[in-house]
């Protein structure tokens, strides 16, 4: 593979001025960020990258999903674009890295290169994808981008109708918008993204970058417990049709189940809305947030079976009826092994430790892998913790995911992109 420009390096000190100045936007006084998609801070975090990209002299793109994009073109007529992504939302009173590192470091890289003066052969874009974090519907501007995304996922979106149309108009987008943001797959070159790790494999091993093998499936069940309200006084406990007792029976059995027969999988059971939810009446309706993920398509879908029969069961004991609703089902994703090789070498020419890791985590980056060589690099999370304000990440990490991104987007466009694939297929065989 070509090395056109081993000793380039991002400036350090632009990155972290531009970290600042991001975190400062729907800071928490925790030293988190509250940024849920389409919120007022979520767009003033996109106003600020809109500016920024116009400062650098970088062409500013808005597509009708709200992507926004920041573009350094080659010059060559008909050229490829090779995205450089991620997110600038965040979950609710989160932290300041998930998202917001990946678009900083190709906003970094983008302007590494435009000083260098340096000519690709493909047009590089620095993109924030619309609602990775599914606030109203899950990586709807990847989905959209890349022809994912159809009427019936925005006519169901998380936030509710009501709330995600408010959204909609706040950000000034529409659902025939959104639908047409789709781009031609012939003309994306690549898609590369750098994201924090959210685990700590990485810190336990002492390595400086993870190369992402693959993404794990993710299903999203809601599950609606139904019983009968009472009066929580005079009802004897065993005459009861509580629904409380089904759902939480269910939450410690799913526990149990993937602890036991699904290794290396998770099962979470993240919300319970008790109705109608007072001291003195035996709750009626028990609705519960169930999510599972698996490295592994069969898997997942035997986790399916597994986990709705354990509901059913807890159900049939306490005399409850069962109601189960999907809400998103997304396959594992295997990341492309010739990025993966590019990723790694150019780990390697910045003498960096690296290993391959899949994701227990889903991102943007699942969006694309069908469409164009697509992959993902991985910096140290401190302690493992992300999506709460403690998440956290060594500044010198941060550094070095943007120069593995920077080497990496080199190798990728420093060449017509079919021939550099190829020569490192050539070196993986
Ligand atoms: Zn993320």
């Amino acid at each position: 593979m070509s090395d056109p420009f081993p000793h380039l390096r991002i400036d350090e000190d632009r990155f972290r001025a531009g970290f600042d100045a991001l975190s400062r936007i729907g800071a928490t006084p925790d030293g988190g960020a509250h940024r849920p998609a389409l919120s007022e801070d979520h767009l003033g975090a996109r106003a600020w990258f809109h500016e920024r990209a116009e400062r650098a002299e970088l062409e500013v793109h808005v597509d009708g999903a709200g992507n926004h994009s920041a573009r350094l073109r080659c010059g060559l007529p008909g050229a490829r674009a090779l995205l450089l992504g991620s997110h600038l939302d965040s979950v609710p009173h989160g932290g300041r890295y998930d998202g917001p590192l990946g678009v900083l470091c190709a906003l970094e890289v983008l302007q590494t290169i435009r000083e260098a003066g340096l000519s690709l052969a493909v047009d590089l874009e620095a993109i924030d994808l619309t609602d990775e974090e599914g606030a109203h519907v899950s990586m709807m501007g990847s989905r959209a981008l890349t022809g994912a995304l159809r009427e019936e996922h925005l006519a169901h979106p998380h936030s509710g109708d009501e709330a995600f149309a408010q959204a909609l108009a706040r950000a000034g987008l529409t659902h025939d918008g959104i639908l047409a943001a789709q781009r031609d797959p012939v003309s994306l070159a690549g898609y590369l993204e750098v994201h924090i790790e959210q685990g700590s494999r990485l810190e336990r091993a002492g390595t400086d970058v993870g190369v992402v093998t693959g993404i794990v499936g993710i299903t999203w069940y809601r599950l609606r417990f139904l019983g009968r309200a009472d009066h929580s006084g005079t009802r004897p406990v065993a005459e009861r049709r509580d629904a409380a007792q089904g759902a939480c029976a269910f939450a410690l059995a799913a526990r149990e189940t993937v602890l036991r027969d699904y290794p290396g999988c998770v099962v979470n059971v993240g919300d319970m809305r008790f109705e109608p939810g007072a001291f003195n009446v035996v709750p009626a309706v028990v609705t519960a947030a169930l999510e599972y993920r698996s490295p592994d398509g069969d898997q997942q879908h035997r986790m399916e079976r597994d986990l709705l029969d354990l509901a059913r069961a807890q159900a049939e004991r306490f005399d409850l009826e069962l109601e189960t609703e999907c809400l998103e089902a997304i396959a594992p994703t295997p990341m492309d092994e010739r990025v993966q090789h590019i990723l790694a070498s150019a780990a390697e020419r910045l003498c960096l430790t690296h290993t391959p890791l899949p994701s227990g985590a889903g991102h943007d980056a699942q969006s694309f892998a069908d469409l164009c060589p697509t992959g993902m690099v991985f910096v140290p999370s401190v302690g493992g913790y992300s999506h709460s304000p403690q998440e956290r990440t060594r500044w010198a990490d941060c550094v070095n995911g943007a120069n593995v991104l920077l080497q990496a987007a080199l190798a990728m466009g420093g060449a017509e992109i079919g021939q550099d694939l190829q020569d490192s297929q050539d070196s993986l065989d």
